[in-house]
């Protein structure tokens, strides 16, 4: 093996760790914005499920300082209020606060089945 090889190979080796390091670094950015950080809403006008993450919640509180300490407008339709709650992990049913069976264990509201 010259010289030249051992350059070419180590030039190689560096941007197949650099390149890895980059796809690592961006793959868990993209994870950061994950709905997960977002709180599950529900629209008492339209009843539309969504994701409000922290962000988008700042940025209409923003726009609309008037709205401080009131529920979000949903962006859907303009017109309802977003209902904060969360997400039955059985049926995805939408729920603000969970139920209990007779045994203290966590149940779905609407759908009436426990949690895993
Ligand atoms: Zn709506
Ligand atoms: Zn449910």
């Amino acid at each position: 093996m010259n010289d030249k090889t051992k350059l070419g190979l180590s030039i190689a080796a560096i941007v197949l760790c650099g390149g890895f390091i980059i796809s690592f670094v961006s793959s868990s950015e993209t994870s950061a914005d994950f709905p997960d950080g977002g709180t599950w809403t529900q629209c008492n006008a339209c009843g539309e499920m969504q994701v409000i993450d922290p962000e988008t919640r700042g940025r209409f509180y923003d726009d609309n300082p008037s709205q401080m300490g009131q529920p979000m407008v949903c962006p859907k339709c303009k017109k309802g209020r977003l209902v904060d709650g969360l997400k039955c992990p059985v049926n995805g049913c939408f729920y603000v606060q969970a139920g209990q069976m007779a045994d203290g264990r966590p149940v779905c509201p609407k759908c009436k089945k426990p949690f895993p």
